[in-house]
């Protein structure tokens, strides 16, 4: 196909006064704007019919496979507005090229680089009028993959559905940039072994929401995985990445194997020798975690990805009743140095406020 995504002609948009209204308190993932990207892939056409339409239902059969096998993949970007009214993407091509890997490992057709960033460029053009103008809110940008084919075979499906929908966001964590608190479970695993971890799938989230009810139940924002097997080695939390940096400053993550591998993980690591970070990703076990926390040779924790960028952590709960007074281990500096050094210098580039060395940002108005 050819990577175009053109405008349907005659959408309804809109008027200005609506958007005014709902941008000024967006929250996070509840609006959608007037348009979506759609391509449509077959096993004996490929992908076809690629434009820009109306924000509108799929018309689903009931038989759809993937609302019985959850064959989807999916993710997840911003576009920015800086001061200059210029709107700009960060990192996209990473995104594109992660979707075609979780594409490949669900057995879905992979949308080529090029076609990722026309439909998403097209589409932040279409609903330029709904790129958020307030500092640190942006359009939040869905691309996702589905099987649409009507089949309740267990087999890979023939006919897919490529679409991308926008929403203004205001702050992921309504607390903004206070700490939160993190469950560590145990009873509940993310990923195992040759699972669908490194996948950005839909169903990595539907197996972690009884997880993560847990640890609001224990007042915590988010809930932090294990390995499955021994439950020791640390992963990752329900939908992002995490971080430790030490007193003698290194950067602590878990290294790839079962975890999503966050593009905002990896600018952090890319980051960290700018700060006289030295980072390491690799194995983290709880035993080492807790330790080091204690004995404060761990100081400060964060939380990271696209949606709520770097959040810092405050304490970890433990899911073990014979620990007792064992059973938390606080940060000695939950609002750190580091954490808002590398928070500060992200945000500053995304929103072109700092250099961009890497060409990280890319512009699309
Ligand atoms: C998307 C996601 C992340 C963060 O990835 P970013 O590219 O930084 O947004 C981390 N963990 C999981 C499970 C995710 O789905």
């Amino acid at each position: 196909m050819s990577a175009a995504f053109p405008l349907v002609p005659g959408v309804a948009v809109s008027s200005s006064a609506e958007i005014a209204q709902i941008l000024a308190n967006p929250g996070f993932g509840v609006y959608f704007t007037d348009h979506m990207a759609q391509a449509d892939w077959t096993a004996e056409a490929g992908w076809q019919d690629s434009r820009i339409g109306p924000y509108e239902p799929f018309s689903l059969p009931p038989g759809g496979a993937v609302l019985h096998y959850a064959q989807e993949v999916f993710e997840g970007l911003k576009a920015y507005r800086r001061a200059d009214g210029s709107v700009w993407l960060f990192r996209p091509e990473l995104n594109a090229r992660r979707l075609i890997r979780s594409a490949e490992r669900m057995d879905l057709p992979a949308l080529p680089e090029e076609a990722f960033l026309a439909s998403v460029e097209g589409l932040v053009r279409a609903d330029a009028a709904w790129v958020p103008e307030r500092d640190e809110e942006t359009l939040y940008l869905r691309p996702f993959i589905f099987a649409s084919e009507a089949f309740l075979g267990v087999r890979s499906a023939r006919q897919v559905v490529y679409a991308v929908v926008a929403s203004p966001s205001g702050a992921y964590f309504a607390s903004g940039f206070r700490p939160i608190d993190i469950w560590v479970t145990s009873s509940f695993s993310r990923a195992g072994a040759g699972g669908t971890g490194a996948a950005k799938c839909g169903g990595n989230y539907a197996s972690g929401l009884l997880a993560s009810k847990e640890a609001a139940a224990h007042g915590c924002g988010q809930v932090l995985f294990t390995d499955a097997a021994e439950h020791e080695w640390v992963e990752e939390l329900g939908g992002m990445n995490v971080f430790f940096v030490t007193s003698d400053r290194r950067l602590l993550t878990p290294a790839v194997g079962n975890i999503l591998e966050g593009i905002t993980r990896q600018s952090v690591l890319e980051l960290a020798p700018e700060f006289g970070l030295a980072p390491e990703a690799r194995p983290i076990s709880l035993t080492e975690l807790k330790a080091a926390i204690w004995s404060r040779d761990i100081t400060e924790a964060f939380a990271c990805g696209t949606a709520a960028v770097i959040t810092p952590i405050a304490r970890f709960l433990f899911d073990d009743e014979s620990a007792g007074a064992e059973a938390e281990a606080a940060l000695a500096e939950p609002q750190g140095e580091m954490t808002q050094a590398l928070r500060r210098r992200l945000v500053d580039i995304q929103w072109g406020r700092a250099s961009d060395p890497g060409g990280w940002t890319r512009r699309v108005i």
